[in-house]
């Protein structure tokens, strides 16, 4: 294609010159041809580092550092064979360090993929939606609020259009679109008649060509990457990579100590000692811990994708655990969106509607008789002006079922149209306002029965507001039926006409203020999801408050919230009164209402604002354009993915496959899982290290010889790594972890307990190690063979502590002791590699181990038995003692 200045080209020349049309669009066929030609529309991957580079960063990291030391004070010692083992061990551990930091990258960059943008274009007459890479020059685009522009577009209609364009200009404040051609020279931020890629449709809605795509856009100009690398720090990480800085410094400090004590005091010869101060170094640094923490919340991120949430940041993960309040919409969310209406009232006469669902099968009838339109022509023009200010589509797909595109509750009022017995017409719209919920209707000017007329439909009290010179008697009457049927839970939405001179070409706001005639409303149900009552349950069990906030009517969202179970009876309060309070009022009222009616986006964040001021965590869900501040200021922000606009999605920490409330207490549940299991690792690596630590320390301290050799104490933090010490993270959700209050974020990483724990677990390892160590060798039993058992001991018991740590406290043998396979499966391939260590030559070599004889595996399994006793005792006496509380 040519590269023009569009702006310049008036709307005709600019379709004829890229050879579409208006009305049809391109043909898929012409489409992908013209693809082929032009690529797809998207902006080149942005330049990641090489495999290789990834690979030797691995090698940047202190612990590397101190092993390398090792690796040549043990050459400068003649240990060859520690040397290699040494070496191994750490081209080893860059291997699983770049492989975990692989899975986690892969892991996000799949559910990147999974939120691919969507445009709206004009194919062979149908609107369709389809992926926003597919463009081409040439695409009819259609845009309404809160899309994000997907190319460079030439306007052809615009209907109060207003766009954000601060990514390309900086510039923050919306700018009302035109479609006139604009003189050659006007800069970019003057181009009114044109939308960017990469900028946000703020309000209206407007039709446009597409003219560049993918890197030939303005955005592809001045960026041809915008780098989305994310980052795979969390909060707990964070602490945790504090924590092991301070272990890790503690730990040097410690070993300079020991070897003034061992050289000055216990005349230990220098290399030995220099070899065990190494060891206890090595044995002591929780090296895996950084990397198993991310590769459990990766697999956290893959498995809430696998159940439709997509959480777009590793931190997401942990909030989501410590979620205390869901603020959740209503339609679609709650309701099944499946909108039907299911009766119309204009002056004097109610009408009934039969059939279900958006099929148009039915009929409208009045006591029980068809109506015939000819009879009814007020029923008529209601029809024509929700048909006419209508922007969706009803259609019947491949498999023969009705469906609708655009919003629900216009697709149904286009369905109940197709029900009356004769065709009503959609007129054409000469001007147009469209819907947004901060002003809850939807204007168009039409030309109807030879005059100019202002058509309207929206919420009621707008409808009733515009017609207020109609008699009080009158409005009084239709707001007692509206009344009526919101409380049955019905979403009532309203339509007026007014005719204005003859010249008018456009409308705005102002020209709704008054001067309308009611033409009718409309009942709609939207059935709740059944299985939403039940998460609302669980819910409550967890300590989560649930709110409902939605847009519709006080009576309608009171007689929703309670079918599914939210608020108490009668407490609803509307946005209007949220708009008067100061911040303690916000406050007061954001604790005592859970069911909000008639809410504006901005209530949205004035309510997220008070509930995190009361320090509670917020997952507030959101569709629109309009609610990205509110998306963007919750802990959790949750949005749509069927029907929430790009803009919300961008703004949110989670997106809904299924738009479906049980979906984000599935994530809070998964979010508690891995949380857990971040615990529950961290209470296992450390305690294991500190017992290595120990043995060393005591030994040097004591003077007694070393029982375990730096290679040992290396190979078996290698090797529970990569086995036992990953079986964590398919620990399943505990029972009960439902039914504990969410927990205090602020909380300390290392409680009271957790250090408790630590200790207690090492001394048992450390003494236990220890005192076979003496028992034996005061026996006379071969010190190779004592040595062997010391690495097969430390090893099991480890084993052993897996599953003390499979519940932090709860008893191992519980129900579900058999859920975790992982766990199994790892012990399995531990003890076999274990087993591989003592009986096999080579490894005796590698490793200075020795066979042993079967007896002299009763040691080390009765250490790891002790272990695992102990600490269920312990675990125990902690269940009684906070029973007892
Ligand atoms: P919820 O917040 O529960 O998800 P919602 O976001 O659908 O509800 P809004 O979209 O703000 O709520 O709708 C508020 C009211 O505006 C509805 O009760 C209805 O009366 C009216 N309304 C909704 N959609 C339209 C529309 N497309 N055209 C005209 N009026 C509408």
């Amino acid at each position: 294609m040519k590269k023009l200045a569009w702006h310049h080209l008036e709307t005709v020349d600019v379709l004829a010159e890229l050879e579409t049309n208006n009305e049809e669009g391109l043909t898929d066929a012409a489409a992908d041809e013209r693809r082929k030609a032009a690529g797809a529309n998207e902006l080149p991957e942005p330049k990641r580092e090489s495999r290789v580079m990834r690979f030797l960063k691995q090698f940047h990291d202190v612990l590397i550092y101190v092993l390398l030391g090792a690796a040549v004070i043990t050459i400068v010692l003649g240990h060859t064979i520690d040397t290699l083992v040494i070496l191994m061990v750490i081209v080893i551990n860059a291997a699983i360090g770049y492989i975990q930091q692989s899975k986690a990258e892969k892991a996000l960059d799949s559910i990147r993929k999974m939120l691919s943008l969507k445009a709206t274009a004009i194919r062979a007459s149908k609107r369709k939606v389809i992926p926003s890479a597919n463009l081409v020059p040439g695409d009819i685009a259609v845009l309404k609020a809160g899309d994000k522009v997907p190319a460079d577009i030439r306007l052809l209609e615009a209907a109060n259009l207003k766009v954000e364009e601060s990514s390309l200009t900086g510039e923050s404040v919306a700018v009302e679109k035109k479609v006139d051609a604009l003189p050659l020279e006007t800069s970019l931020g003057d181009r009114l008649n044109m939308v960017f890629a990469g900028t946000s449709v703020a309000a209206g809605s407007g039709v446009g060509v597409v003219v560049e795509t993918g890197s030939s856009t303005e955005l592809g100009k001045i960026s041809s990457s915008i780098s989305n690398v994310q980052k795979l720090q969390t909060p707990l990480l964070k602490q945790t990579a504090h924590f092991g800085k301070l272990i890790s410094a503690i730990i040097v400090i410690s070993a300079a100590a020991m070897f003034a004590i061992g050289y000055f005091w216990h005349d230990y010869p220098a290399g030995e000692l220099l070899l065990a101060i190494i060891g206890l170094t090595v044995a002591a640094i929780p090296e895996g811990l950084p990397a198993v923490l991310s590769i459990i919340l990766a697999l956290g991120v893959q498995e809430m994708a696998a159940k439709n949430a997509i959480v777009r940041t590793l931190p997401s993960v942990e909030t989501l655990g410590a979620v205390s309040v869901i603020c959740s919409d209503k339609t679609g969310t709650l309701t099944k969106n499946e909108m039907t209406v299911t009766s119309i009232l204009v002056k004097d006469e109610e009408y009934e509607l039969t059939g279900s669902g958006y099929s148009p099968k039915g009929e409208i009838t009045s006591r029980g008789q068809v109506v015939a339109l000819a009879d009814a022509p007020r029923l008529k023009q209601f029809l024509t002006c929700v048909k006419t200010i209508n922007e969706s589509h009803l259609f019947c797909n491949e498999r023969g079922h009705w469906e609708i595109s655009g919003d629900a509750t216009e697709g149904c009022l286009v369905t109940a149209a197709e029900k009356a017995e004769e065709s009503i017409p959609k007129l054409d719209c000469l001007a147009k306002i469209p819907f947004d919920s901060s002003y809850k209707y939807m204007a168009g000017l039409v030309e109807h029965d030879g005059t100019r007329t202002i058509f309207v439909k929206g919420a009621p009290e707008q409808i009733l507001r515009m017609s207020k010179n109609d008699s009080a008697d009158e409005l009084d009457r239709w707001h007692g039926e509206i009344l009526l049927h919101a409380r049955k839970g019905e979403r009532m939405i309203g339509a007026a006409a007014k005719k204005v001179p003859a010249n008018t070409a456009s409308i705005g706001h102002a020209d709704l203020e008054e001067g309308f005639e009611i033409l009718g409303f409309a009942s709609i149900i939207d059935p709740p999801r059944e299985e939403v009552i039940e998460s609302i349950r669980l819910c409550k069990k967890a300590g989560i408050q649930v709110k409902m906030i939605t847009g519709d009517h006080k009576e309608t969202a009171l007689a929703i919230g309670s079918q599914m179970g939210i608020g108490a009876e009668g407490l609803v309060i509307e946005g209007i009164e949220l708009d008067r309070m100061d911040e303690s009022e916000l406050q007061e009222a954001a604790v005592k209402y859970d069911v909000f009616a008639r809410t504006s986006p901005n209530n949205k964040l004035q309510l997220v604002q008070a509930l995190q001021s009361l320090g509670h965590i917020c997952a507030m869900t959101g569709d629109g354009v309009n609610d990205a501040p509110a998306l963007k200021r919750a802990d959790i922000g949750v949005a749509m993915g069927i029907k929430g606009t790009e803009v919300s999605k961008e703004a949110s920490e989670m997106v809904l496959v299924d738009d479906n409330f049980n979906t984000i207490v599935t994530a809070v549940k998964e979010g508690r899982r891995v949380y857990d299991n971040l615990k529950k690792t961290i209470l296992f690596i450390l305690p294991t290290n500190v017992a290595e630590g120990s043995v060393i320390f005591v030994s040097i301290l004591l003077g007694t010889a070393m029982p375990l050799t730096p290679v040992q104490i290396l190979w078996i933090n290698m090797i529970t790594a990569v086995t036992i010490s990953l079986a964590i993270a398919f620990e399943k959700l505990e029972p009960g972890a439902m039914e504990r209050p969410p927990r205090n974020p602020n909380a300390k990483l290392l409680s009271g307990y957790y250090v408790f724990r630590i200790a207690f677990v090492a001394s048992i390892i450390c003494g236990g190690l220890l005192y076979m160590n003496r028992t034996l060798a005061e026996a006379g039993l071969n010190p190779a063979i004592v040595n062997t058992m010391t690495v097969q001991a430390l090893v099991i018991s480890q084993l052993f502590y897996l599953f003390n740590c499979r519940s932090e406290k709860g008893f191992v043998f519980r129900k579900g002791f058999f859920s975790n396979k992982a766990a199994f499966i790892v012990s399995g391939i531990l003890i076999a590699v274990q087993l591989g260590v003592t009986y096999l030559p080579i490894m005796n070599v590698l490793l200075g181990t020795v066979p042993i004889a079967a007896q002299h595996w009763i040691w080390p399994i009765g250490i790891g038995i002790s272990v695992f006793a102990i600490v269920e005792m312990e675990k125990w006496v902690w269940r009684k003692m906070s029973a007892s509380r």
